[in-house]
């Protein structure tokens, strides 16, 4: 009988849509969305009388009904996918969206996605035209390379190059070069995918001109050098550089080509980073093909951009899996407007924010991060502890492994209470914060974290204390 009585408590689906506050949200939310969140409100109420669950408990909910809906409908109605403030000090990180794109680009984007775009048409001669030809003449210039082409992600671009050059034939590949690389993207299987025949030559630690040339048969179609970017290998060890292949190209008359993977277009040297090989170096050595991301150190939208020999490039164009791979206007309109600032240098380290990142000075980073502490100075709990110290940032991205940045973290101990809790909150503010937690301490990287998100950095950690207060 009580049970029955409960169930009736439960309001019916148009006295709820009646309501005041849910005429409200209807204004904004879809209606279909707010009746999928009353159905999955209210099942969750008949679902707690049937286990029996406490009459108080279930009049609570129910008097909280209201507030859920709404919660639930703002949820589901809100974006998945959607900004969030790094604070892990890694600059380039595949998970947080690798490179951020500046601005000031997006306003041309903006007007090139939102109108139709002379994409594929040609305005001078009044005909179709390539989506290519708008950004490869830029990439020409920046890399000094005859021609370019974009697909989708490096991994394409490797699977295109080989497929287009190698199918069914040999390519000569080191052993200690035969990398994965996070996700899926492994030099073997891509082979496998592109109908090019891998030879594995040398050993994982050392590899000679020699293994190479024993290698060399009629069926060999090219030579491979990967840009072991995610590790090195160290101690007694030693590989042959790409240019060191050009004997073998000009004895053999064998094109080689080399996965840059990172694809950085500036000596990052300058700015007191390890030395990372340049696209122009590969090129200006005489590489036939060099393949890299446009999302990693290029700090531009996700592409990979293959550059290099004219005849080869055509080829690529023409074969059919280009097709599959092509990039969209919004790639296109992003790494020219990215490009474009590799025009002068000193914009790229202004202007590109994966550049600007990595190159920040150490006292630039203190001062976000004493700006950052003075924002929570005043937050008092006493199982709370500020400090500012010495860190390292990350590269990422797979690039510079073994690169360790000197920064400056802002530093949360709470003496271990609720740490995951806290990290969770943080999580889950209205702009998520994603920060490193280690050994009962929260990380605040400022090396990532940009001057205009500090304050909402500062709102998160109150935020997420104040959640903590609460249990
Ligand atoms: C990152 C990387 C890739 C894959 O590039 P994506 O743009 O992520 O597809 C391939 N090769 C090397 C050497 C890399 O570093």
């Amino acid at each position: 009988m009580v049970e029955r009585n409960l169930f009736k408590l439960i309001p019916k689906v148009d006295d709820i849509l009646g309501r005041d506050n849910i005429k409200k949200i209807l204004e904004t939310i879809p209606r279909n969305v707010v009746l999928d969140s009353i159905r999955e409100e209210t099942k969750l109420i008949r679902e707690k009388i049937k286990n029996n669950k406490q009459e108080e408990e279930i009049l609570e909910v129910i008097n909280n009904l209201e507030l859920s809906i709404i919660s639930n409908a703002e949820y589901k109605n809100s974006y998945k996918l959607r900004r969030v403030i790094n604070a892990t000090g890694v600059v380039v990180h595949t998970n947080l969206g690798r490179s951020v794109i500046n601005e000031k680009i997006m306003e041309n984007i903006n007007d090139v996605v939102t109108h139709y775009s002379n994409l594929e048409f040609d305005l001078l001669k009044g005909v179709r035209g390539s989506r290519y030809s708008h950004v490869e003449e830029i990439i020409a210039k920046c890399t000094g390379a005859e021609a370019a082409m974009v697909v989708n992600n490096n991994a394409a671009a490797v699977l295109l190059v080989l497929n287009t050059m190698a199918k069914g034939r040999d390519v000569i590949v080191s052993r200690g070069e035969l990398i994965e690389i996070g996700g899926s993207f492994r030099i073997p299987d891509v082979m496998i995918q592109s109908s090019a025949h891998l030879v594995e030559v040398g050993t994982t630690n050392k590899t000679h001109l020699f293994d190479y040339e024993k290698a060399i048969s009629e069926d060999t179609a090219a030579l491979l050098k990967v840009h072991t970017s995610n590790y090195r290998i160290l101690g007694f060890t030693s590989s042959v550089d790409a240019v060191d292949l050009i004997e073998l190209k000009n004895k053999y008359n064998l094109p080689i080509i080399e996965d840059l993977g990172s694809g950085v277009l500036l000596d990052l040297s300058k700015y007191g980073l390890e030395y990372e090989p340049t696209v122009q170096d590969s090129i200006k050595n005489g590489i036939d093909i060099v393949t890299f991301s446009g999302d990693k150190l290029l700090g531009g939208p996700q592409a990979g951009i293959i550059v290099g020999k004219k005849q080869y490039i055509e080829a690529m164009k023409k074969n059919q899996l280009t097709r599959a791979l092509r990039v969209d206007k919004f790639t296109i309109a992003a790494l020219e407007g990215t490009l474009k600032y590799y025009m002068d240098e000193e914009n790229v380290v202004n202007e590109i924010p994966t550049i600007r990142m990595l190159t920040d000075s150490i006292e630039s980073i203190n001062n976000k991060a004493l700006k950052l502490k003075r924002y929570i100075d005043n937050i008092e709990i006493d199982y709370f502890d500020i400090a500012i110290e010495d860190e390292f940032s990350e590269v990422g991205g797979g690039s510079l492994p073994l690169e360790r940045i000197p920064t400056k973290c802002l530093v949360l101990s709470l003496d271990g209470k609720g740490l995951q809790k806290f990290e969770e909150c943080l999580r889950r503010f209205s702009i998520p914060i994603i920060a490193r937690l280690y050994k009962d301490r929260v990380y605040f990287d400022l090396r990532t974290i940009e001057e205009d998100e500090i304050s909402i950095v500062a709102e998160g950690i109150k935020y997420a204390l104040e959640q903590l207060k609460e249990c």
